[in-house]
């Protein structure tokens, strides 16, 4: 792993920043603050730095693609009303006591993990 790979890696110790998964080969870089591509160009090129990037798996990077992360947690939020509104056999998996949902807020790895000097 190269350096700059591997310090950005450290900084969750190899879990991925928002789900907590471990990482494993293939793991993404993601701009904590979303960074706007025209054509290939970062237009806030500020954000292209050091301190916004975290590691990620790769699912959860392309779920956010550039999305701050208060929408992104409106979306994963929201997963459940999409399954009872939009897929059968989840709402009879439901009706069967298969699945049972808990209510809770979706809450990140970096919140529960991490300390101000890790990021
Ligand atoms: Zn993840």
């Amino acid at each position: 792993m190269n350096p700059k790979r591997k310090a950005i890696w450290d900084k969750s110790n190899g879990h991925c920043w928002y789900c907590g998964e471990v990482l494993k080969n293939g793991w993404h870089v993601d701009h904590f603050l979303p960074v706007n591509r025209v054509a290939g160009d970062v237009m806030n090129p500020e954000r292209d730095e050091f301190d916004n990037l975290v590691p990620s798996c790769p699912s959860c990077n392309i779920m956010k693609s550039n999305m701050g992360i208060e929408t992104f947690r409106w979306l994963i939020g929201n997963f459940v009303t999409r399954l009872n509104r939009d897929v059968t056999i989840y709402r009879h998996a439901k009706r069967y006591g298969l699945i049972k949902e808990t209510g809770k807020e979706v809450e990140f790895w970096f919140e529960k993990e991490t300390n101000d000097e890790s990021k």
